[in-house]
């Protein structure tokens, strides 16, 4: 018997989420982004479920490598381009596309052998993470066509603050990037612009294609708007059982650090799920977790292996009860804004030793169109 810890992972929801990202696109390609073994969702089942995608978007050669080896023949992009100089021989083994952001990796690209190397241009509009100025493009593409073996395939660039709940009076609103980015920016047949948050919330975007990330997996880029709200299905949901009750007097205390306190008498719920499954020890007292419908709030501090709920007033809740941590039924924004995060870090977070369920059953089918 296994510990009675998983992780779901439900891909009729990956496809029902590319369907509506693809919608969305009106038309562009989309490049499925799948970094962080596909926010971990685990790369496989991206590439199962995304077969329908443009091409498949990641930072790291390895996971074009498994890519390929789990069948994937469509167009791979690394978006933060090759590190190395013998990135070279595996970025055209594997037919990987490029994104070129510096000019050292130019360098590279010169005193490599090339056969068939297609570039993208990465323009720093206004974020200052990656790329080059929008005035620096026309020298950056003719040093690149110089190349022998390099073709260049258009540009692109990225937004800070594509979600609503960013005020767009911020240094890099959408608006002022997309204005730095000048003629750039209205080149249809060349220009990705748009990750999740542009995609759903600035038709106005434009360009040839986007990349559409956390959207994929079912969470909505924008914690205050919800995954219904945007069409869009959870596809992880972190399970765990309880393993043990206590009953406790009031004075008693849960925990390392004794840090949560009953005022009365509690019924404290052991739930086999700790921070070295992927739960963030700096989860806070009366975090939400769902448990028999309803929600109990975390009582005391997160261990290695186990988290304590206070279900004093679920009765329901007993020995065996499965606990949901994020989900389907628990938004995992929600549980990532207890601790002061984004559900991004918990979805990546997800802890290798914590076993994966891939769910694609005919009744999922079935009950996800009656939801429309
Ligand atoms: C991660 C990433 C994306 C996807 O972002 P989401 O917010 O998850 O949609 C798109 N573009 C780049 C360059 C990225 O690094």
């Amino acid at each position: 018997m296994s510990r009675p810890i998983y992780a779901e992972i439900d891909l009729n929801a990956l496809k029902h989420n590319l369907a509506r990202i693809r919608e969305c696109a009106a038309g562009r390609d989309v490049w499925a982004v799948v970094k962080a073994n596909a926010y971990g969702h685990g790369l496989e089942n991206a590439v199962k479920a995304f077969a329908d995608a443009d091409g498949l978007a990641t930072i790291d050669l390895c996971d074009a490598e498994r890519a390929r080896n789990a069948g994937w023949t469509r167009r791979i992009l690394l978006l933060e381009g090759f590190f190395d100089a013998s990135d070279i021989e595996p970025l055209q083994r594997l037919k990987v596309e490029t994104i070129i952001h510096s000019p050292w990796q130019i360098e590279i690209l010169r005193r490599a052998k090339l056969e068939d190397v297609r570039c993208h241009i990465k323009v720093n509009s206004g974020m200052n993470r990656l790329g080059f100025l929008p005035v620096e493009v026309n020298t950056v593409y003719d040093q690149l066509t110089a190349i022998k073996g390099v073709r260049v395939m258009g540009v692109v660039t990225h937004f800070a603050n594509a979600e609503p709940s960013y005020s767009a009076q911020k240094p890099a609103s959408v608006e002022k990037q997309l204005s730095r980015m000048g003629r750039l920016a209205h080149s249809a047949t060349a220009a990705c612009m748009a990750n999740s948050a542009g995609i759903l919330f600035h038709p106005e975007v434009g360009g040839c294609a986007v990349r559409g990330g956390i959207a994929l997996y079912g969470v909505s880029p924008d914690s205050h708007i919800s995954s219904e709200e945007l069409g869009i299905v959870p596809a992880m949901s972190l399970k765990a059982k309880i393993i043990a009750i206590q009953e406790i007097a009031a004075g008693e205390a849960v925990g390392y650090g004794s840090r949560w306190i009953a005022k009365r008498p509690s019924r404290i719920a052991v739930v086999a799920c700790g921070y070295a499954d992927g739960y963030p020890r700096s989860m806070p007292d009366g975090a939400p977790v769902w448990v028999e419908g309803q929600i109990a709030p975390l009582a005391g501090a997160v261990s290695m292996d186990m988290l304590e709920i206070d279900v004093t007033d679920i009765p329901k809740a007993a020995l065996g009860s499965e606990v949901e941590l994020w989900g389907k039924n628990l938004s995992v924004n929600k549980v990532a804004a207890a601790c002061g995060t984004i559900g991004y870090e918990l979805l990546c977070a997800l802890a290798r030793r914590v076993p994966v369920r891939v769910n694609e059953s005919e009744a999922d089918r079935t009950s996800e169109h009656a939801d429309g």
